[in-house]
């Protein structure tokens, strides 16, 4: 056991450690025996975790999750979920699985990897996405269509799972999951990486040069964008961090091109970056411009494009805002990566009002705790 969930550190260090494949703590991992699973705790990051980080769930007491009837609140019934995981937790440092967790159980084999990578995104999040994927794998693989994350996501790849055993009489090692990322699983950690490796060749196929996402010396006029920013926030500080690479300079040129990148294609790009982004034809329009954004969204934006310059992010700390640069750089690569694969299909608004709503769910039952 020991030496199995020291592989799976170290499976999860490489992938947690590389921004094509997971960022901001995104992504998790897991390795299971007959009656015990181990993975990632919510709050962890892959890049550095130790035993610590993984909880330890006792899968009998998990299994209770694919059995029960829940409520049809989706508040109420993620509650209710997360309740009856916490039952079933073994580990006895505290720390919470991760909301995933489920659909690591109904995996059968030992070792999963779950990441969001910027290349598979780049169909997952392409019209005809399915198709794609069916022409380029075939039905060795499993695809699961949009659904709002959580307990329904979980019921959806059962089936799906399910369907697949069924007709094939073995079970499936890949699981694409529609404008959000991909599970792989197999018995040993080499050949999660070998199945990844084979995934991103596939893929690499269909691509041509991509733009680069180096930032040079940010220009002055980022730098005034940033003065500017701050002399609007009003009290609390802004941490900005502005971004003039070439994918940002792409889709800066002019507000169409932008509009590739203004609607979000997974529910990370909305849990850091929010939904909406504020576009500037010139810096001395901010001020007018974010009265009416925040008038019109009720939050003030987190990404700020200002034609033919670049983007900055604005959060409250500075590492918060490299985490949302990072998060809407990769939504822009994957944006120019759907275009070798039918062309962008983000989050409808129906999907993207559930997470919005989650949020701020989650935000409440976070401050009724603390309070
Ligand atoms: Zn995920």
């Amino acid at each position: 056991m020991e030496n199995n969930l020291n592989q799976l550190i170290a499976l999860s260090h490489k992938f947690g450690q590389d921004p094509t494949y997971v960022i901001a703590g995104g992504g998790n991992s897991s390795f299971k025996t007959d009656d015990k699973m181990w993975v990632k705790a919510s709050g962890t990051s892959m890049a550095n975790i130790d035993q610590d980080g993984f909880v330890c769930l006792d899968r009998e007491k998990m299994k209770v999750v694919s059995q029960k009837k829940y409520s049809d609140n989706t508040a109420s019934r993620e509650q209710e979920v997360k309740e009856d995981l916490h039952q079933a937790i073994l580990s006895t440092h505290g720390k919470r699985p991760s909301v995933e967790a489920s659909m690591h159980e109904i995996i059968r084999y030992p070792f999963v990897m779950h990441t969001h990578p910027t290349l598979v995104n780049g169909v997952l999040c392409a019209k005809n996405a399915k198709a794609t994927i069916d022409k380029v794998f075939g039905d060795e693989v499993v695809y699961v269509r949009y659904i709002d994350p959580g307990y329904v996501l979980f019921k959806e790849v059962k089936i799906a799972l399910e369907q697949y055993r069924a007709a094939k009489n073995k079970e499936a090692k890949v699981i694409f999951l529609e404008n959000h990322g991909v599970f792989v699983a197999a018995d040993t950690c080499e050949e999660i990486e070998a199945i990844y490796a084979n995934i991103e060749a596939v893929l690499e196929k269909h691509v041509e040069k991509l733009p680069g996402v180096d930032s040079a010396r940010v220009s002055a006029d980022l730098i005034a964008l940033g003065n500017e920013i701050r002399a609007n926030a009003g009290s609390g500080e802004q941490f900005i961090i502005a971004d003039n690479s070439e994918i940002s300079l792409l889709y800066t040129d002019n507000v169409d091109g932008f509009k590739e990148v203004a609607i979000p294609f997974t529910p990370d790009n909305i849990v850091y970056c929010k939904s909406n982004y504020l576009f500037l034809n010139r810096t001395k329009d901010l001020s007018e411009k974010l009265d009416s954004f925040v008038e019109k969204h009720d939050y003030p934006p987190k990404i700020i494009a200002l034609k033919g310059k670049g983007i900055v992010a604005v959060e409250e700390s500075i590492k918060s805002a490299q985490i949302v640069m990072d998060v809407f750089k990769d939504m822009m690569m994957v944006s120019y990566l759907t275009r070798f694969f039918g062309g962008p299909n983000p989050m409808t608004q129906e999907q993207i009002d559930f997470i919005d709503n989650w949020e701020v769910e989650n935000y409440r039952r976070k401050m009724s705790k603390s309070s």
